[in-house]
């Protein structure tokens, strides 16, 4: 459009996108500064502005399940808003990821936030939805308790799903305060409901103590193996991912990523914090590796705004799912899509 002024395009509201081999990018930032406009996830559009779609980035603005601090109902936002500053070519994938595919923002699954129950049912009824338009979603939390619903959602789709857990926390205990679904216990529930497939999973930079080793022992029979973040400094980010490609294989696989996997140095916005954590780099490698498999679907949980200076927490949780949909789109790429 043209405004009074006489500027072709420059209303944020209406404004010019970059697009690339017939897929809809994001706002032009070379037209409308990137701190213009309204913030969809890196200011890709939405959902109903484009035909065909085949990445959705989804926000589940629920935060009932949290056993410290609260304040993670307003990580899509967050995440949003941190979101501004990704450009379209990843040199360090080699991938232009919303050229190579239509990726959009679906806006938000709306959850009860009183009632547990009821916001799970919510959260595996949108995801479903979702999943009738796009072959893949990449979830912004919200608590962790959000897992349980996307992986029933992602189950129905693919059967029983290869589940890559980074995360402090094991998130498969049992019950708290009686409680059977809370975000510790996600992972616990997925395996007992058979969601996810016991042979491929694990999780990835667990740390801090726990309640007794029983917690270790209760784990690794729900099928998860586990790689300690301690073992960091002798593996390195290589050698994870090594690990990560050993047990999930040609399998489809679901990745989880709890923020909290990060250091508080790197990540200080979100609500149980454990010291001893990965550097934002060596988490953005690992989700590189991602690009060799079957990356069937993403979350990443547990950014809490009122935590975080500076967006550190945003802007680490902005690129993590920036290099979650550039391994999809390297993946697919690969393979002609
Ligand atoms: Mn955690
Ligand atoms: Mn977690």
């Amino acid at each position: 459009m043209t405004d009074p002024s006489g500027r072709a395009d420059s209303n944020p509201w209406s404004a010019p996108r970059v697009e690339a081999q017939g897929h809809v990018g994001q706002v032009d930032a070379t037209v409308v500064p990137r701190f213009a406009g309204p913030s969809t996830f890196a200011r890709l559009p939405r959902a109903d502005e484009v035909s065909d779609l085949d990445v959705a980035v989804v926000g589940v603005p629920f935060d009932s399940g949290v056993t410290y601090r609260p304040g993670a109902r307003f990580g899509p936002a967050h995440v949003r808003e941190s979101s501004r500053l990704l450009r379209p070519y990843n040199p360090a994938a080699d991938i232009e990821p919303f050229a190579a595919l239509q990726v959009v923002d679906a806006g938000d699954i709306v959850a009860n936030p009183f009632d547990i129950g009821a916001a799970i049912q919510h959260v595996h009824d949108g995801a479903r939805q979702m999943l009738e338009r796009a072959s893949r979603l990449v979830t912004i939390g919200g608590d962790h308790t959000i897992a349980l619903p996307l992986l029933r959602a992602m189950a129905e789709r693919h059967g029983p799903v290869a589940v890559v857990h980074f995360d402090a926390h094991l998130d498969t205990w049992d019950t708290y305060f009686g409680a059977d679904y809370t975000h510790g216990t996600p992972f616990r529930r997925a395996s007992e409901e058979g969601l996810i497939d016991r042979s491929g999973s694990m999780h990835v930079g667990i740390r801090g103590p726990l309640y007794s080793t029983s917690d270790l022992s209760d784990d690794a029979e729900l099928g998860f193996h586990i790689v300690h973040s301690r073992e960091m400094d002798d593996i390195g980010a290589r050698g994870v991912i090594e690990r990560i490609q050993a047990r999930v294989q040609e399998r489809p696989v679901y990745v989880s990523v709890d923020i909290d996997v990060l250091d508080p140095a790197f990540a200080p916005g979100t609500g149980t914090p454990e010291s001893g954590g990965l550097s934002s780099r060596e988490l953005l490698a690992m989700v590189r590796g991602f690009a060799q498999l079957d990356l069937v679907g993403a979350d990443v949980v547990e950014v809490a705004p009122a935590y975080d200076h500076a967006q550190i927490t945003g802007i680490a949780a902005s690129h993590v799912v920036y290099e979650l949909v550039s391994a999809m789109a390297k993946r697919a790429r690969g393979k002609g899509a």
